[in-house]
C-alpha cells in the first residue's frame, strides 16, 4: 500500500505508545493522562436511563439541544463567556476530536499554527494531518514552562493564523496567569491570530485561578471536555464554543462528515455533569489529586532536577540536566516505572520526562519514586 503523504510524517501518539508499553505486570504506569476515579454515579445513572428509554439514535450533529444549552449556561456562569447560545456550541468526541475538527476547518496548506514548546503530543500531529505548518513557541523549565520573554518575542514575530493555548497545561501542569494570557491575547488581536483555548484541565487547578480568554476576547474558540473533570475519558465527550456561529458551523461540517454526532446516551449522561452531585465529586477528586501533587513534589525535591511546582492538571515535568529522556524513559520502564519522554512533546521537553499522577494513588507513587530515585 502506498500511504497518503499526510500520514507519513505523523508518528503514533506517544502517550498511547508509552501507556501500552507500561501495561506489564509489575510496572507502575505513570504514562497516560487520565484520572483513575470512577465517573460520578449520577452521570452513569443518567446514561443508563437514556439507554433504557431507547435514546439510541442519531442526535443533531452539534449535540442534543439540552446539553448545548447547559454548556452555554456553564460557560456564562463559570467562565464569564457571555456571548454564546446553544448554536455556538458543538459537542464532540472528546477534546481531541474537536481540536482536530477545528484545525481541519481553519488550517490548511500554507497556514501556520503556533503551539507552545512543549505541548500535548496531538497538536503537532493534527496540524500536520491538516497539511499546515507547526511553529513552536519556546517555554522554559526554569520559568516553570509559563510563557516568558522568548515566547512573547516569537509570538510577535510569527505569521501564524492560529495559536493553541493550554492552561492548565499538558505536559507541564503549568497554570498561565491571567495577566500573561491577556498579554498573549493582545498580541493575537493585533496580529490577527485566532486562538484555540484548550481548557480541558480547568477544574483541576490547585493554585491560581482559571481564566478563559473568551470572557474578554472574541478571537477565541474555547475547547473543553468532560473527560478529565468527571473522569470520563472513555466516554469521549468534549465540546467547543465560539462567539462567531459561522465558525462553529464550519467546524460542524468536519465533525458531521466524520462522526455524524456523539454517542446519544453518553450525551444524556453528560447532562448530569451539571448537577451538584457531580460537581461535588469533581471537587473531591481535585482535592485527592492535590494531595498526590504535594506528595510528588516532596519526592521530586529529593532529586537533582529542575521542576517548578505545577499549579494544575496531574502532571509533573522534571528536567534532568544532561539526560537523554528517551533513554531515561526506557531505563525507568525496565526498573518498573512507566513515564513519557519529554521530547515527545517538543524539543523543549528534551531532558524531561512526563510523570502523570492522575492514575496512581500515593501508595503507588511512593513505590514509583523509590524506584525512580534509586
Ligand atoms: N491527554 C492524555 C495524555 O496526554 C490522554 C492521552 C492522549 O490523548 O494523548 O496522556
Amino acid at each position: 500500500m502506498i500511504f497518503a503523504d499526510r500520514v507519513l510524517g505523523v508518528k503514533p501518539s506517544a502517550t498511547f505508545k508509552y501507556d501500552a508499553a507500561a501495561k506489564k505486570p509489575g510496572v507502575i504506569n505513570l504514562t497516560i493522562g487520565r484520572p483513575d476515579f470512577d465517573t460520578p454515579q449520577v452521570i452513569k445513572e443518567a446514561a443508563k436511563k437514556a439507554l433504557d428509554e431507547g435514546r439510541v439514535h442519531y442526535t443533531p450533529s452539534k449535540g442534543i439541544p439540552e446539553l448545548r444549552k447547559a454548556i452555554a449556561e456553564k460557560l456564562e456562569g463559570e467562565n464569564n463567556i457571555t456571548n454564546l447560545d446553544r448554536d455556538k456550541i458543538l459537542v464532540s468526541g472528546g477534546g481531541k476530536q474537536i481540536i482536530y475538527c477545528i484545525i481541519m476547518a481553519l488550517a490548511g496548506k500554507g497556514d501556520v499554527v503556533a503551539i507552545p514548546n512543549p505541548a500535548w503530543v496531538s497538536y503537532e500531529a493534527q496540524i500536520k494531518l491538516a497539511n499546515a505548518e507547526v511553529e513552536w513557541l519556546t517555554l522554559k523549565p526554569e520559568e516553570g514552562f509559563i510563557p516568558g520573554e522568548d515566547f512573547m518575542n516569537e509570538l510577535e514575530e510569527t505569521n501564524a493564523k492560529l495559536l493553541i493555548l493550554n492552561s492548565p497545561g499538558n505536559p507541564t501542569g503549568a497554570v498561565i496567569p491571567e495577566r500573561t494570557i491577556k498579554k498573549i491575547m493582545d498580541v493575537c488581536v493585533e496580529r490577527d491570530i485566532f486562538v484555540i483555548s484548550d481548557e480541558v484541565y480547568e477544574k483541576i487547578i490547585y493554585e491560581g485561578k482559571h481564566y478563559s480568554p473568551a470572557s474578554e476576547y472574541e478571537n477565541v474558540i474555547t475547547v473543553n471536555a468532560f473527560s478529565k473533570t468527571y473522569s470520563m475519558t472513555g466516554w469521549r465527550l468534549g465540546y467547543c464554543a465560539c462567539a462567531d456561529r459561522a465558525i462553529i458551523d464550519r467546524i460542524d461540517i468536519v465533525h458531521q462528515q466524520s462522526l455524524s454526532c456523539c454517542t446519544s446516551f453518553a450525551q444524556y449522561g453528560a447532562l448530569a455533569a451539571f448537577s451538584d452531585e457531580a460537581k461535588l465529586a469533581a471537587e473531591q477528586m481535585c482535592e485527592e489529586l492535590k494531595s498526590r501533587r504535594d506528595y510528588v513534589m516532596k519526592r521530586i525535591g529529593e532529586m537533582d532536577v529542575v521542576c517548578a511546582k505545577p499549579g494544575g492538571a496531574f502532571y509533573v515535568f522534571p528536567y534532568f540536566n544532561g539526560a537523554d529522556d528517551l533513554e531515561l524513559a526506557d531505563e525507568l520502564l525496565e526498573k518498573g516505572v512507566g513515564v513519557v519522554p519529554g521530547s515527545a512533546f517538543g524539543s523543549q521537553g528534551r531532558g524531561c520526562v512526563r510523570i502523570s499522577y492522575g492514575s496512581a494513588n500515593i501508595d503507588l507513587l511512593s513505590q514509583a519514586f523509590d524506584r525512580i530515585i534509586r
